[in-house]
């Protein structure tokens, strides 16, 4: 069983073409890959109001609740959001790095997501944020020149990012994390 797995999908993120019908909160709840799961469902999928179900369904489910905020536009609407955590996609603008402060502002846990997909620049990250090893991306591009410089800088945690159950898993992440002589951070008790 792994240790944690927080960057998790399913058909909540209705618009994101890469979730599957079979990818529900029970079903994540009953396989149980990892000690600590957490759901992180697209804000943007959920904000027409559809969050607070969203977090009844997953507290119910005993799993932990959190949100994946694409970028600086949708900081400031779920800094009110009832979730845990957030994983967030901090693109290379002045206005996403201040976004992670606006967030790390609620005392919640952000965790930022997938960075070397996106161009995210990890000397401007607050060392407060916790860095992705996420299993969905690691493997493209130069993980190790990107990671390297700052492993002694941040926190890490590794994440799936499943969208369908098969990828309720982090081999490609651990073995990364394993290369960067990276232990991943333990965000909540299981
Ligand atoms: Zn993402
Ligand atoms: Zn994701």
């Amino acid at each position: 069983m792994l240790v944690q797995d927080l960057h998790i999908h399913t058909i909540w993120s209705s618009g994101d073409g890469a979730v599957v019908p079979e990818q529900t909160v029970e079903l994540v709840a009953q396989v149980r890959h990892a000690r600590v799961v957490g759901i992180s469902d697209h804000f943007e999928y959920l904000v027409d109001g559809f969050i607070e179900a969203y977090v009844d369904e997953v507290r119910r489910a005993g799993l932990h609740v959190g949100t994946e905020v694409n970028g600086q536009a949708w900081a400031d609407a779920a800094r009110e959001a009832p979730v845990d955590y957030y994983v967030v996609h901090c693109y290379d603008t002045d206005a996403d790095y201040r976004a992670l402060e606006r967030l790390l502002d609620t005392g919640r846990p952000v965790i930022v997501a997938h960075p070397h997909a996106i161009g995210t620049r990890l000397a401007r990250v607050p060392t407060d944020c916790r860095v992705e090893i996420n299993n969905r991306y690691i493997w493209r591009g130069d993980w190790r020149s990107y990671y390297a410089p700052h492993a002694q800088r941040f926190r890490f945690v590794l994440s799936s990012d499943a969208h369908q159950p098969n990828w309720l898993n982090q081999s490609v992440a651990r073995h990364v994390a394993g290369q960067l002589g990276i232990s991943e951070d333990l965000l909540f008790d299981a």
